[in-house]
């Protein structure tokens, strides 16, 4: 299985408190191994936006052994609009864009895309059941 396409969604939406991370795979449901990335090209760019006065939380890719699923969360504030945001993008099956895919892994163009977040949807049910209730 190959999940070379990507879709953003908003956890804000769905979540009150900002939950736990994910341990179990939305496909196979195996576990996921957790490794720290550098901020996708859209976060940077908003913490580089002087008047926004953004705190970067956290960068993380999750990936499946078992079936290659991924996804990459990711939090940040931006201090000076009182904004708090939690992102997720979830590697999706996308045939067309395999073919034209070459050696870079699907999460580097992600991270890349520059408007990843500007189509971001309300997190569904079946991938927010994915993370365990927050505390805080
Ligand atoms: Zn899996």
């Amino acid at each position: 299985m190959n999940f070379p396409g990507y879709q953003a969604f908003s956890m804000r939406s769905y979540f009150s408190k900002q939950p736990g991370q994910p341990a179990r795979c939305l496909h196979c449901g195996g576990p996921l191994s957790v490794s720290p990335v550098e901020p996708s090209a859209w976060v940077q760019d908003e913490l580089d936006d002087p008047f926004l006065i953004g705190t970067h939380n956290f960068s993380l890719l999750f990936r499946c052994k078992a079936c290659q699923w991924w996804c990459i969360r990711e939090s940040w504030d931006l201090n000076e609009i009182g904004l708090d945001l939690d992102c997720l993008i979830v590697g999706v099956p996308s045939p067309a864009a395999s073919a034209a895919q070459g050696s870079e892994q699907p999460w580097q163009k992600a991270l890349a895309d520059p408007s990843i977040y500007r189509n971001s949807e309300d997190i569904p049910e079946t991938i927010a059941a994915l993370f365990p209730p927050g505390k805080s």
